[in-house]
Protein backbone atom coordinates (compact mmCIF):
# COMPACT_ATOMS: atom_id res chain seq x y z
CA UNK A 1 0.00 0.00 0.00
CA UNK A 2 1.29 3.71 -0.57
CA UNK A 3 1.18 6.03 1.50
CA UNK A 4 1.59 9.90 0.91
CA UNK A 5 1.79 12.15 4.26
CA UNK A 6 1.33 16.26 3.99
CA UNK A 7 4.57 17.68 5.70
CA UNK A 8 4.23 21.37 6.52
CA UNK A 9 7.27 22.67 7.61
CA UNK A 10 6.41 26.04 9.80
CA UNK A 11 8.39 28.93 12.13
CA UNK A 12 8.70 27.31 16.05
CA UNK A 13 5.18 27.20 17.32
CA UNK A 14 7.73 28.59 20.83
CA UNK A 15 9.71 31.47 18.45
CA UNK A 16 7.60 34.53 18.42
CA UNK A 17 6.60 35.57 15.02
CA UNK A 18 6.32 38.79 12.98
CA UNK A 19 4.10 39.41 9.81
CA UNK A 20 5.15 42.30 7.89
CA UNK A 21 2.99 44.85 7.07
CA UNK A 22 3.37 45.50 3.73
CA UNK A 23 2.96 41.69 2.67
CA UNK A 24 0.81 40.74 5.25
CA UNK A 25 2.10 37.48 5.74
CA UNK A 26 4.00 36.08 7.98
CA UNK A 27 7.93 36.70 7.75
CA UNK A 28 9.91 33.27 7.29
CA UNK A 29 13.07 34.12 7.12
CA UNK A 30 15.51 33.75 10.19
CA UNK A 31 12.79 31.95 11.66
CA UNK A 32 13.99 28.43 13.18
CA UNK A 33 11.43 26.07 10.99
CA UNK A 34 10.57 22.49 12.08
CA UNK A 35 8.01 20.20 10.68
CA UNK A 36 4.43 21.03 11.52
CA UNK A 37 3.79 19.67 15.28
CA UNK A 38 0.25 18.10 13.78
CA UNK A 39 2.29 16.76 10.98
CA UNK A 40 4.53 14.39 13.25
CA UNK A 41 1.08 13.13 14.51
CA UNK A 42 0.21 12.22 10.82
CA UNK A 43 3.55 10.39 9.97
CA UNK A 44 3.38 8.99 14.01
CA UNK A 45 -0.67 7.47 12.14
CA UNK A 46 1.34 6.29 8.94
CA UNK A 47 3.85 4.50 10.44
CA UNK A 48 1.95 2.55 12.65
CA UNK A 49 -0.09 1.41 9.81
CA UNK A 50 2.85 0.29 8.04
CA UNK A 51 3.84 -1.65 11.55
CA UNK A 52 0.48 -3.35 11.19
CA UNK A 53 0.36 -3.90 7.30
CA UNK A 54 4.37 -5.07 6.79
CA UNK A 55 6.76 -4.07 4.60
CA UNK A 56 5.16 -3.80 1.00
CA UNK A 57 3.66 -0.32 2.51
CA UNK A 58 6.06 2.26 1.61
CA UNK A 59 5.64 6.00 3.33
CA UNK A 60 6.16 9.12 0.93
CA UNK A 61 6.29 12.61 2.33
CA UNK A 62 5.26 15.26 0.19
CA UNK A 63 5.98 18.92 1.57
CA UNK A 64 5.30 22.72 -0.57
CA UNK A 65 8.11 24.25 0.61
CA UNK A 66 10.95 26.38 0.04
CA UNK A 67 14.35 24.42 -1.31
CA UNK A 68 16.20 25.78 2.02
CA UNK A 69 13.79 23.64 3.84
CA UNK A 70 15.52 20.01 2.97
CA UNK A 71 17.05 19.19 6.22
CA UNK A 72 13.35 20.07 8.60
CA UNK A 73 12.25 17.89 5.59
CA UNK A 74 14.66 15.26 6.18
CA UNK A 75 13.85 14.85 10.01
CA UNK A 76 10.70 12.98 8.34
CA UNK A 77 12.72 10.29 7.01
CA UNK A 78 14.39 10.16 10.16
CA UNK A 79 11.47 8.93 11.58
CA UNK A 80 10.68 6.36 9.26
CA UNK A 81 9.17 7.81 6.29
CA UNK A 82 10.81 6.08 3.15
CA UNK A 83 11.35 8.98 0.46
CA UNK A 84 10.03 12.68 0.23
CA UNK A 85 8.94 15.05 -2.59
CA UNK A 86 9.90 18.74 -1.82
CA UNK A 87 7.63 20.89 -4.22
CA UNK A 88 9.75 24.62 -4.30
CA UNK A 89 9.14 27.17 -6.54
CA UNK A 90 8.95 30.63 -6.50
CA UNK A 91 5.86 29.97 -8.30
CA UNK A 92 4.00 28.35 -5.63
CA UNK A 93 4.42 31.12 -3.50
CA UNK A 94 1.33 33.55 -1.91
CA UNK A 95 -0.39 30.29 -2.89
CA UNK A 96 -4.03 30.23 -0.66
CA UNK A 97 -5.45 26.88 0.31
CA UNK A 98 -7.09 26.21 -2.82
CA UNK A 99 -4.08 26.76 -4.75
CA UNK A 100 -2.03 24.83 -1.77
CA UNK A 101 -4.35 22.02 -2.23
CA UNK A 102 -4.44 22.10 -6.07
CA UNK A 103 -0.70 21.75 -6.19
CA UNK A 104 -0.64 19.22 -3.63
CA UNK A 105 -3.02 16.93 -5.52
CA UNK A 106 -1.21 16.95 -8.82
CA UNK A 107 2.18 16.00 -7.16
CA UNK A 108 0.58 12.88 -4.81
CA UNK A 109 -0.96 12.07 -7.71
CA UNK A 110 2.00 11.85 -10.24
CA UNK A 111 3.40 10.11 -7.13
CA UNK A 112 0.86 7.50 -6.27
CA UNK A 113 -1.38 6.82 -3.62
CA UNK A 114 -3.91 4.66 -1.62
CA UNK A 115 -4.14 7.04 1.54
CA UNK A 116 -2.91 10.10 2.07
CA UNK A 117 -2.66 11.24 5.83
CA UNK A 118 -2.60 14.97 6.53
CA UNK A 119 -2.48 16.62 9.68
CA UNK A 120 -5.31 18.28 11.06
CA UNK A 121 -4.63 21.86 11.36
CA UNK A 122 -1.17 23.99 10.50
CA UNK A 123 0.45 25.76 13.69
CA UNK A 124 1.16 29.41 11.12
CA UNK A 125 -1.98 29.19 9.15
CA UNK A 126 -4.66 27.15 10.85
CA UNK A 127 -7.45 27.58 8.26
CA UNK A 128 -7.30 23.78 8.66
CA UNK A 129 -9.02 23.81 5.05
CA UNK A 130 -6.12 21.99 2.99
CA UNK A 131 -6.96 18.41 3.99
CA UNK A 132 -10.58 18.97 2.46
CA UNK A 133 -9.43 20.67 -0.75
CA UNK A 134 -6.91 18.19 -1.38
CA UNK A 135 -9.37 15.52 -1.03
CA UNK A 136 -11.70 16.91 -3.11
CA UNK A 137 -9.07 17.96 -5.98
CA UNK A 138 -7.70 14.61 -5.96
CA UNK A 139 -11.84 13.28 -6.19
CA UNK A 140 -11.62 10.83 -3.12
CA UNK A 141 -12.73 10.27 0.24
CA UNK A 142 -12.12 12.80 2.81
CA UNK A 143 -12.45 11.15 6.31
CA UNK A 144 -11.61 13.73 9.19
CA UNK A 145 -10.44 14.09 12.85
CA UNK A 146 -9.04 10.64 12.99
CA UNK A 147 -7.70 9.38 16.68
CA UNK A 148 -7.18 5.90 15.14
CA UNK A 149 -6.69 4.67 11.14
CA UNK A 150 -6.63 1.31 10.21
CA UNK A 151 -7.20 -0.68 6.86
CA UNK A 152 -8.90 -3.90 6.57
CA UNK A 153 -10.12 -6.01 3.85
CA UNK A 154 -8.82 -2.72 1.60
CA UNK A 155 -11.03 -0.49 3.50
CA UNK A 156 -10.24 2.23 5.62
CA UNK A 157 -11.73 2.53 8.75
CA UNK A 158 -11.20 5.60 11.66
CA UNK A 159 -12.19 6.49 14.68
CA UNK A 160 -13.23 10.09 14.13
CA UNK A 161 -12.58 11.83 17.41
CA UNK A 162 -15.79 13.77 18.60
CA UNK A 163 -16.20 15.94 21.80
CA UNK A 164 -18.34 13.47 23.46
CA UNK A 165 -15.88 10.38 22.31
CA UNK A 166 -15.60 9.05 18.33
CA UNK A 167 -17.40 7.86 16.02
CA UNK A 168 -16.82 5.02 13.70
CA UNK A 169 -16.25 6.40 9.96
CA UNK A 170 -15.04 3.68 6.95
CA UNK A 171 -14.71 4.25 3.62
CA UNK A 172 -13.27 2.49 -0.08
CA UNK A 173 -9.57 3.40 -1.03
CA UNK A 174 -8.09 5.11 -2.55
CA UNK A 175 -8.83 8.01 0.51
CA UNK A 176 -7.41 11.23 2.30
CA UNK A 177 -7.80 11.11 5.89
CA UNK A 178 -6.86 13.71 8.32
CA UNK A 179 -5.85 13.14 12.12
CA UNK A 180 -5.89 14.71 16.14
CA UNK A 181 -3.33 14.21 18.48
CA UNK A 182 -5.29 11.19 19.50
CA UNK A 183 -2.94 9.19 17.42
CA UNK A 184 -0.32 8.69 19.88
CA UNK A 185 2.83 10.64 20.36
CA UNK A 186 4.75 10.97 17.29
CA UNK A 187 8.22 8.87 17.69
CA UNK A 188 11.83 10.56 18.29
CA UNK A 189 13.85 9.66 15.17
CA UNK A 190 16.50 7.15 15.90
CA UNK A 191 20.09 7.19 15.91
CA UNK A 192 19.74 4.71 13.08
CA UNK A 193 17.18 6.39 11.58
CA UNK A 194 18.94 9.38 11.75
CA UNK A 195 22.37 7.87 9.94
CA UNK A 196 19.66 6.11 7.27
CA UNK A 197 17.89 9.57 6.42
CA UNK A 198 20.79 11.04 4.84
CA UNK A 199 20.49 8.05 1.89
CA UNK A 200 16.68 8.32 1.52
CA UNK A 201 16.12 10.34 -1.37
CA UNK A 202 14.25 13.72 -1.50
CA UNK A 203 12.97 14.79 -4.90
CA UNK A 204 12.35 18.22 -6.05
CA UNK A 205 9.65 19.11 -8.12
CA UNK A 206 9.26 22.63 -9.88
CA UNK A 207 6.04 24.22 -11.06
CA UNK A 208 6.76 22.98 -14.52
CA UNK A 209 7.71 19.59 -13.72
CA UNK A 210 4.05 19.28 -11.77
CA UNK A 211 2.51 19.85 -15.40
CA UNK A 212 0.46 22.87 -13.78
CA UNK A 213 -0.22 25.11 -16.79
CA UNK A 214 -2.47 27.95 -15.52
CA UNK A 215 -1.52 30.88 -12.99
CA UNK A 216 -0.70 29.96 -9.24
CA UNK A 217 0.44 32.04 -6.18
CA UNK A 218 -0.72 35.89 -5.87
CA UNK A 219 -2.61 36.20 -9.27
CA UNK A 220 -4.91 32.89 -8.88
CA UNK A 221 -5.73 33.29 -5.13
CA UNK A 222 -9.12 32.86 -4.72
CA UNK A 223 -8.69 34.48 -1.16
CA UNK A 224 -7.50 38.24 -0.24
CA UNK A 225 -6.26 38.96 2.66
CA UNK A 226 -7.44 42.55 4.24
CA UNK A 227 -5.93 42.64 7.77
CA UNK A 228 -3.65 41.13 10.19
CA UNK A 229 -3.92 42.27 13.98
CA UNK A 230 -2.39 40.63 16.92
CA UNK A 231 -4.97 39.26 19.35
CA UNK A 232 -6.18 42.07 21.97
CA UNK A 233 -4.38 42.20 25.20
CA UNK A 234 -5.74 40.03 27.82
CA UNK A 235 -7.47 42.24 30.46
CA UNK A 236 -5.93 42.38 33.82
CA UNK A 237 -7.56 39.66 36.32
CA UNK A 238 -9.26 40.49 39.53
CA UNK A 239 -7.50 40.54 42.77
CA UNK A 240 -9.51 39.43 46.17
CA UNK A 241 -8.20 39.48 49.33
CA UNK A 242 -10.15 37.13 52.10
CA UNK A 243 -9.54 36.64 55.60
CA UNK A 244 -9.37 32.70 55.94
CA UNK A 245 -9.78 29.90 53.00
CA UNK A 246 -13.75 29.70 53.80
CA UNK A 247 -14.31 33.61 53.19
CA UNK A 248 -11.84 33.11 50.00
CA UNK A 249 -14.36 29.71 48.93
CA UNK A 250 -17.40 31.88 49.38
CA UNK A 251 -15.90 34.66 47.40
CA UNK A 252 -15.04 32.08 44.34
CA UNK A 253 -18.40 30.64 44.59
CA UNK A 254 -20.01 33.92 44.45
CA UNK A 255 -17.45 34.91 41.40
CA UNK A 256 -18.47 31.80 39.55
CA UNK A 257 -22.61 31.78 40.08
CA UNK A 258 -22.49 35.12 39.29
CA UNK A 259 -20.65 34.46 35.79
CA UNK A 260 -23.69 31.57 35.58
CA UNK A 261 -20.85 29.02 36.39
CA UNK A 262 -21.99 26.82 38.77
C1 LIG B 1 -3.35 35.67 -0.37
C2 LIG B 1 -2.62 34.67 0.48
C3 LIG B 1 -1.25 34.49 0.32
C4 LIG B 1 -0.56 33.55 1.07
N1 LIG B 1 0.77 33.37 0.88
C5 LIG B 1 1.44 32.42 1.55
C6 LIG B 1 2.83 32.15 1.33
O1 LIG B 1 3.46 32.82 0.51
N2 LIG B 1 3.45 31.16 2.04
C7 LIG B 1 2.73 30.40 2.94
O2 LIG B 1 3.30 29.47 3.54
N3 LIG B 1 1.44 30.62 3.18
C8 LIG B 1 0.78 31.61 2.51
N4 LIG B 1 -0.54 31.84 2.75
C9 LIG B 1 -1.18 31.04 3.71
C10 LIG B 1 -1.60 29.78 3.00
O3 LIG B 1 -2.88 29.93 2.44
C11 LIG B 1 -1.65 28.67 3.95
O4 LIG B 1 -0.52 28.62 4.77
C12 LIG B 1 -1.67 27.37 3.17
O5 LIG B 1 -2.64 27.42 2.19
C13 LIG B 1 -1.97 26.21 4.03
O6 LIG B 1 -3.10 26.49 4.79
P1 LIG B 1 -3.00 26.30 6.32
O7 LIG B 1 -1.65 26.72 6.78
O8 LIG B 1 -4.18 26.97 6.93
O9 LIG B 1 -3.10 24.72 6.44
P2 LIG B 1 -4.12 23.83 7.25
O10 LIG B 1 -5.31 23.55 6.42
O11 LIG B 1 -4.33 24.35 8.63
O12 LIG B 1 -3.17 22.53 7.32
C14 LIG B 1 -3.70 21.24 7.52
C15 LIG B 1 -2.73 20.22 6.98
O13 LIG B 1 -2.59 20.36 5.56
C16 LIG B 1 -1.25 19.99 5.18
N5 LIG B 1 -0.59 21.14 4.56
C17 LIG B 1 -0.93 22.44 4.61
N6 LIG B 1 -0.06 23.18 3.92
C18 LIG B 1 0.88 22.34 3.41
C19 LIG B 1 2.05 22.49 2.63
N7 LIG B 1 2.48 23.69 2.20
N8 LIG B 1 2.79 21.38 2.31
C20 LIG B 1 2.39 20.15 2.72
N9 LIG B 1 1.29 19.96 3.49
C21 LIG B 1 0.54 21.03 3.82
C22 LIG B 1 -0.52 19.59 6.46
O14 LIG B 1 -0.64 18.21 6.64
C23 LIG B 1 -1.30 20.34 7.54
O15 LIG B 1 -1.21 19.75 8.82
C24 LIG B 1 -1.26 32.79 2.04
C25 LIG B 1 -2.63 32.99 2.22
C26 LIG B 1 -3.31 33.91 1.45
C27 LIG B 1 -4.78 34.11 1.69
Amino acid sequence: MKIVVTVKVVPDPNSTKRIDPNTKRLVRSGADNVINPYDEYALEAALQLKEKLGADTTISVVSMVPESSKEVVRKALAMGADDAVMLSDSAFEASDVWDTARVLAEAIRKHGFDLVICGGLSDDGSTGAVPGALAEHLGVPGLTNAKRVDVTDGKLKIQRETDSGYQVVSGPLPAMVSVTMGVGEPRYPSLKGIMGAKKKTIAMSSHAELGVTDALGAGSAKTELLDVKPPPERAKGQVVTATDGAEGAKIIFDFLQQKKLV
